[in-house]
């Protein structure tokens, strides 16, 4: 591989929603691609994809494995992205550094919820993209019925590629519009599927033809010799259209369709064919974009002999290896042994091995270029997010966004030795995943955790008892909620004590300043002249955090706030570190009550779709939940109703929906925002934190 053009390889994910076959796709891509040879089915839990246990046994895809087969002289390395939402994160990461991807439909269920959601998540990052129209043998497969429903739904720029020959049982094989065949699958044993290349069957032939047309109309725009010859009905040859459709798919311009039957093992060679002619290789996407130390924007290009600059996507913890770092490199080249530094960590490791990752086994390498995805062995301190890059040319690339946790677990531990194992199993996981944050209340002596949903904290908690044998007594989950102040407020505060030998003295001026949601916690010093020493000011900002961690308004975590140390004083003998992160605790938790604060609570984003009837008792409920409905379509009969919740009034609504709507009714739901608690809802919540408001008495 290491020998290969960078234009022949492709780094791609499998986007789909749960359900749809994601797994079984990527399985015969490994089958298909001669890296595995044996079919594991899904229902034996036996898909190589699917690292952990835990996935195996829930029969979901939490982590993005990546995984590189050879196909047609060309590599892939495939980018596994989980489907379910309350993974976002993984997602997310994923779709930053891949090059393309596939989304996968179900012949028969279409556009799903969930669908949706992964399709905007793919838009988001401008991933260029083919569409698998999956399960093509199963009974009511309705390929045209689905294209047609990704135009409305979706994008209206996908073109049909295969055109199937026959549906549901009578699903024979496909014809390929570019290579003008048609292509009869055909079962010979068990595990073998062989294929036969023939003529288009006379009675498709009309269809085809249409389709075609279709297809070059749209892409002649994009190649100035098809154009040509389409405006002057020439023979247009089959390179020439790959050549326009792959320029039209790489500038997310037109999205190809493909069809098939991962299980029944029809369409995948004709899809990674689709991949090798239409998705980008690593030199057709634009230079990644960076900062320098000093703040200027940087780009890093494809190229083997620029600067090595690589992003870290995912971070797993192997229990032959240890800390495996999965890194994308976007330029440059690094070899076994080399030195690089963090920019985020501002810290330098060592490259200690690299390490090419296949379903089944890894492969040490010597070295890794730009356009590779790989992991890293050594590099003790990387986080999901930091750039690694060379220590002469130091780089911030872009980093994921990752979203706030909507939802906490208390949790506790027995005994010392217990605790310490699990602030291992937390410092480790929350290395792995971003979105996992654990911060410790001291005054209920529990440690809290929190992430994106009830099942990621279950999963999380699941692999601390499993993978680091932490035992302990987990509370129930519980709405993240947070608090903010609205004005702006200015005071001072003295902290001053005179006990015995040597007293203490502070004295800080601050103002506290609403930010705009989202941006967090900014600390600005405009000290002059001295009025407090230099070396007292990080402790001030020290004070400041420790006071934001717990608000006082309710003691939940204060965000979204600028605190600005505009003056204050010192004591040559008496003041001290401790001293000014004391004043500037009491001062932030004095001012903040008079910033009028304000509950914010975690919106989720909520699709329904059911069957007509029971529209009004969907509704009902949603109202009942402090839902804000937003949009009603007719979705093929059923309805689709799509709004905002707050995740407080979410807990229990899956059961609701089933017993209300027999079973019928499909959802998703996933973060959108913080929003602020109606007043009427506040003084219930407070109340239940009673025992934990602590109130500052000077
Ligand atoms: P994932 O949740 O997207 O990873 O989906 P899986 O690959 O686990 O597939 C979900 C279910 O659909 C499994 O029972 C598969 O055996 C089945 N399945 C996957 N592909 C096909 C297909 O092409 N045809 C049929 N009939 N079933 C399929």
């Amino acid at each position: 591989m290491e020998s290969v053009p960078l234009g022949r390889i492709r780094n791609i994910g499998i986007m789909a929603h749960i359900d749809a076959g994601k797994t079984t796709v990527s399985e015969r891509i490994l089958f298909f691609s001669g890296r595995t040879h044996k079919l594991g089915e899904v229902h034996d839990g036996e898909a190589v994809m699917d690292w952990m246990d835990q996935e195996k046994e829930r029969g979901i895809t939490i982590t993005s494995a990546a995984t590189t087969v050879p196909w047609a002289g060309h590599y892939i390395t495939l980018i596994d992205t989980p489907g379910h939402v309350d993974f976002t994160v993984e997602v997310e990461r994923s779709l930053r550094i891949l090059d393309g991807a596939i989304v996968l439909f179900c012949a028969v269920g279409g556009v799903e919820p969930q669908s949706e959601q992964v399709w905007n998540q793919s838009e988001k990052y401008n991933v260029p993209k083919l569409a698998f129209i999956n399960k093509m043998d199963r009974v009511g497969a309705d390929f045209y019925g689905v294209v047609e429903e990704i135009k409305r739904e979706l994008n209206e720029n996908v073109i049909p590629i295969t055109i199937p020959i026959g549906q549901g049982e009578h699903f024979a094989g496909v014809v390929h519009l570019i290579m003008q065949k048609a292509i009869y699958y055909r079962q010979d044993g068990k595990e073998n599927v062989v294929y036969e290349v023939k003529e288009i069957p006379p009675e498709m032939k009309e269809e085809i033809k249409k389709h075609r047309t279709n297809l070059i109309e749209k892409i002649a725009d994009y190649d100035d010799v098809l154009l040509d010859k389409y405006l002057h009905e020439k023979d247009i040859m089959e390179e020439e259209i790959i050549r326009a459709l792959r320029k039209a798919v790489i500038a997310n311009k037109i999205i190809p369709v493909f069809c098939g039957s991962a299980f029944k093992n029809k369409g995948i060679r004709l899809l990674l064919d689709g991949v090798v002619n239409f998705l980008p290789s690593p030199c057709d996407i634009p230079p990644i974009v960076g900062n320098t130390p000093d703040n200027k924007k940087e780009t890093r290009i494809a190229d083997e002999n620029a600067p090595f600059a690589a992003l870290v996507f995912k971070i797993l913890t192997d229990r032959h290896v240890g800390k495996l770092v999965f890194i994308r490199i976007y330029s440059g080249t690094i070899e076994q042994g080399d030195t690089v530094l963090n920019t985020n960590m501002d810290k330098k490791e060592r490259i200690g091995r690299i390490l090419r990752m296949h379903a089944n086994r890894q492969e040490g390498l010597e070295k890794a270029r730009c356009g590779d995805i790989v992991a890293i062995v050594g590099l003790v301190n990387a986080k999901t997010g930091d750039t690694i890059c060379d220590p002469d040319f130091p780089i911030t690339l872009e980093n994921i966004e990752f979203p706030s946790p909507v939802m906490s677990v208390s949790i506790k531990t027995q005994d010392k030795l217990m605790g310490e194992k699990m602030m291992n199993a937390i410092h480790a996981l929350s290395n792995e995943d971003p979105t996992f944050i654990a911060s410790y209340d001291s005054e209920t002596k529990e440690t809290i955790l929190s992430g994106m949903g009830e099942l990621h904290l279950e999963v999380l908690v699941e692999r601390m008892k499993r993978e680091f044998g932490v035992i302990a007594e987990i509370g129930k989950p519980e709405v993240a909620y947070r608090e903010t102040g609205v004005t702006v407020a200015e005071g001072q505060y003295k902290h001053v004590k005179q006990t015995g030998g040597h007293g203490q003295y502070a004295h800080v001026c601050m103002r506290l300043e609403p930010l705009k949601a989202g941006s967090g916690f900014e600390f600005v010093n405009e000290i002059k002249g001295g009025h407090i020493p230099s070396q007292y000011i990080p402790s001030v900002e020290k004070g400041v955090i420790a006071a934001m961690q717990r608000g006082p308004f309710a003691a939940y975590p204060v965000v979204d706030m600028r605190v600005v140390l505009f003056d204050g004083s010192y004591h040559e003998v008496d003041s001290s570190d401790f001293a000014f992160a004391e004043a500037a605790r009491c001062c932030f938790r004095n001012l903040f009550v008079k910033t009028n604060p304000v509950l914010l609570e975690p919106v989720m984003s909520v699709d329904v779709t059911v069957p007509e009837e029971f529209m009004g008792a969907v509704l009902g409920v949603l109202c009942q939940r402090r839902g804000r409905i937003e949009e009603m379509v007719d979705d093929n009969g059923d309805k689709h109703i799509s709004g905002f919740v707050p995740l407080a009034e979410m807990f229990g609504f899956a059961g609701v929906m089933r017993s209300l709507t027999q079973g019928r009714a499909n959802f998703t739901m996933m973060f959108e925002k913080y929003e602020v608690v109606p007043v009427s809802i506040i003084q219930s919540i407070v109340e239940k934190r009673k025992d934990k408001i602590h109130r500052y008495q000077p």
